[in-house]
């Protein structure tokens, strides 16, 4: 029999239904939340009750001036709480605090070059943490920690990161959670962005889309039917390790030869275009050179585009998604890049599927990622999404 104590699954998917009612509306009366919901007053005011108790919403006054009873105004917190977003990559690492609205502290952005070493890095990034903790005294709800590699979400386990080899095996959530006393979550890099185009950006209003992050790897994110797909270890929509190249490819972090992701990224293409100028550029340089007209990288531009759009092409015929975004910074190296690779993607995929998708530049960024991350992690705490 069930503890008079426990709330029962409807009551808390009821809760989870009001936080994001006031994540997608923005600041509400809980009237505005009642005709947003369809859930009653009672259970409107008693879900806002566990959700300010959990420091997840806050309660202001209405002006002054307004006309009729006051009422409180409902929102979420932007300075009186705070979550920390850790974005770990092959290069450089970051470490950001955010309001639990998505409104990044950018003036605390801590962006540093990526440790040798694994213990080097957490101890790093713990010290780092507890600096802006500390320093800002604000509550910390917690932290989203996002790594572009195959995570097991069960465990919190890095299986593979095929560009930042020092976290296989590794479980950073866990440790850095150790060292901080706060709750701590390890999302892949892909699936935060994902997060973040539903919490924040144009997927709010999307059940089905999929957000791709080429900049690196080749990661993928799918909602489908309003849910994340996850598969059974949360490794579902993994399309990076996919064989492109059979013959002659180039071999991958994963240890395969010629995968996709060897071949349509910003850094395979900042590979292929140092190995034939014979010197190692970053991308920064290579697009300032292409933008100065010194350097004319057509040939590898165009075969990284046309490897993007049999990627692009595969996600739309395996998912049939409305929406995909993609963030890649090739697409700025010409004008005609993003065009171009839209079309040949479309002109690949089939026509059912792709006449009715729409393939858009992403707008998130991998700080909101990493917030989203955490903020959903705490959200899933307090129920099942009620759809
Ligand atoms: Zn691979």
């Amino acid at each position: 029999m069930q503890s008079p104590h426990r709330p029962s699954l409807l009551r808390k998917m009821n809760v989870r239904k009001v936080l994001e009612v006031i994540q997608s509306q923005g600041t509400l009366t809980r009237a505005d939340v009642m005709r947003c919901s369809g859930i009653s007053a009672p259970t409107v005011s008693k879900a806002v009750s566990a959700l300010l108790d959990a420091g997840l919403l806050e309660e202001r006054e209405t002006a002054e001036f307004s006309v009729g009873r006051p009422g409180k105004l409902l929102q979420l917190p932007r300075f009186s709480a705070q979550v920390i977003g850790v974005v770990l990559e092959w290069d450089y690492c970051s470490v950001v605090a955010s309001g639990l609205d998505g409104h990044l502290h950018e003036d605390k952005l801590d962006r540093f070059k990526t440790p040798q070493s694994y213990s080097e890095l957490i101890e790093i990034i713990s010290g780092k943490i507890l600096n802006l903790v500390e320093k800002e005294e604000i509550p910390a709800l917690g932290v989203g920690i996002t790594v572009p590699g195959l995570v097991n979400s069960n465990d919190g386990r890095i299986f593979l990161a095929s560009n930042l080899h020092i976290v296989d095996g590794q479980s950073p959530a866990v440790d850095i959670a150790s060292r901080t006393d706060l709750e701590c979550v390890l999302v892949q890099k892909s699936t935060s962005l994902c997060l973040s185009e539903k919490t924040y950006g144009a997927g709010q209003s999307v059940d089905d889309f999929i957000n791709l992050d080429v900049t690196s790897g080749f990661g993928m994110g799918v909602f489908t039917g309003g849910q994340l797909l996850d598969g059974q270890h949360g490794l579902a929509g993994e399309i990076a390790h996919i064989t492109v190249e059979p013959q002659g490819g180039r071999v991958c972090g994963c240890g395969n030869l010629g995968c996709l992701e060897t071949v349509a990224t910003d850094l395979a293409l900042t590979h292929y275009v140092s190995k034939r100028i014979g010197k190692d550029l970053e991308f920064e340089a290579i697009a300032e050179l292409v933008k100065q007209g010194e350097l004319d990288i057509t040939p590898e531009l165009d075969r990284t585009i046309e490897f993007l759009a049999i990627g692009v092409a595969a996600a739309i015929n395996i998912f049939n998604p409305a929406n995909i975004f993609i963030t890649a910074r090739l697409f700025d190296l010409r004008d005609d890049v993003f065009d171009k690779m839209c079309k040949i993607a479309k002109g690949r995929a089939l026509q059912p599927s792709s006449s009715s998708c729409e393939i858009e530049r992403s707008k998130g960024n991998k700080y909101l990622g990493a917030v989203a991350g955490i903020i959903n992690h705490l959200a899933n705490a307090l129920g099942p999404r009620l759809t």
